[in-house]
């Protein structure tokens, strides 16, 4: 889960990480009110899980609250490269001396935790490592040992930091390795972290990604999730248990597997491509497919406006092809009526043959078998684009 800069700034906070003051407003009298609270100068910064918003004009520095009313009212509503915001920052304002760059994340490709700290901060970090390499500190850090003052001292100096904000930095970095294990986190990123005029190292924007395997062990994080921008069909799917990603296409895919679901993606997208149409959703019911998990799968599916006609892909393995037609067939029943779109289905695999023959049997005048995947990806295609 990626956090919002508001939530990432409060958890830093929580970690004695050095923040300014921030308050979350979803109106422009909210951020009025916040904004004379805390008095003087402030920023108004728009919230959108998205990456260089101050460049699109996103972060608007306010002189006192009724400018703060007029900057929010003009960022609520904006469109930043496709997030709509709905909710904006107002950040006590810093006189800017330097901008720099820090952050701690999960290095899959090596197995290990990384610290990048740089000097140059407040653009984009991909372009610090092109254009200034030597300037940017890349250090592996054994999970074990975690990052030591002495560590995070050795970094500072490797980031080219200057001497009078090192011991700081080094402080700022040893709490973020904190906050991040504490949190169970992925990402802790802060950029700009700044020196203010008076000599002060703060962290001005913060990039959070929490681990949502760790969720068991964060009751808070639950606090944290936005309901707001979740696709309702998502969220039913979540609370199922189902793995479910809303696309944007028409034919709807139910297959068991992961890699086989996938490769129903492209096999559909391919045949679609004759009728115009595409897949509607990914959607994986796993390896036991029981009756009640096909039902959900059908019911989530068939509850997309989108969908018209809709593909289930099965190969039979430890859950053979009889118990999931018996699934489908009592998936079924179980919608009544609200199974009103074509259904076509492509069974292989362990005892294929039994579960064509209950599937023929039961003569749904919804379903139609095919044999092969793309068989059967063609016909969910044409009867998509009818
Ligand atoms: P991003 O563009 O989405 O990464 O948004 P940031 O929060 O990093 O803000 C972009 C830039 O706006 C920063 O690099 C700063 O230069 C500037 N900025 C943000 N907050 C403040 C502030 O409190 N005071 C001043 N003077 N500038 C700020
Ligand atoms: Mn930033």
């Amino acid at each position: 889960m990626d956090l919002f800069e508001y939530q990432a700034r409060d958890l830093f906070e929580s970690h004695n990480i050095p923040v300014l003051a921030g308050a979350v407003a979803t109106t422009a009298d909210e951020a009025e009110k916040a904004a004379s609270v805390m008095g003087g100068r402030v920023v108004v910064k728009a919230q959108v899980k998205i990456g260089g918003r101050g460049k699109a004009g996103g972060v608007k520095l306010a002189q006192d609250a009724a400018d703060a009313r007029e900057k929010a009212a003009a960022i609520l509503g904006m469109d930043i490269k496709g997030h709509t915001v709905h909710k904006v920052m107002i950040a006590q304002a810093a006189p800017i001396a330097e901008e720099y760059y820090a952050s701690i994340l999960l290095d899959r490709a090596n197995r290990n935790f990384l610290v990048m700290a740089s000097v140059a901060g407040g653009m984009e970090i991909e372009e610090v490592a092109k254009t200034q390499p030597e300037k940017l500190a890349r250090v592996g850090i054994d999970p074990n040992v975690g990052v030591t003052l002495d560590k995070a001292k050795e970094i500072a100096k490797l980031g080219q930091f200057p001497a009078d904000v090192q011991d700081q930095v080094a402080d700022v970095l040893v709490k973020l390795w904190a906050a991040f294990v504490a949190e169970d986190a992925t990402l802790m990123e802060i950029n700009p972290l700044v020196k203010t005029e008076d000599g002060r190292v703060v962290a001005l924007d913060g990039k959070v990604t929490l681990d949502d395997n760790a969720e068991f062990r964060h009751a808070n994080h639950a606090d944290l999730v936005d309901h707001a921008a979740a696709n309702p069909l998502e969220a039913k799917a979540k609370e199922l248990n189902l793995n479910y990603v809303k696309l944007d296409g028409e034919v709807g895919i139910i297959g068991n597997g992961a890699g086989l679901v996938m490769s129903t993606l492209d096999v559909v997208a391919y045949a679609g491509e004759k009728y115009g149409v595409k897949p509607a959703n990914f959607l994986d019911i796993g390896g036991g497919a029981s009756a009640e998990v096909m039902a959900n799968g059908l019911s989530i599916i068939l509850g997309d406006a989108d969908v018209r006609s809709v593909f289930v892909n099965v190969f039979g393995g430890i859950t053979a092809c009889d118990a999931v037609a018996n699934g489908i067939v009592s998936a079924l029943s179980i919608l009544g009526d609200k199974a009103t779109k074509p259904i076509v289905v492509r069974l292989d695999g362990n005892n294929v043959l039994e579960g064509r023959r209950i599937l023929n049997e039961a003569a749904h005048p919804l379903v139609q078998q095919l044999d092969t995947m793309d068989g059967a990806a063609a016909k969910a295609a044409e009867l998509a684009a009818k």
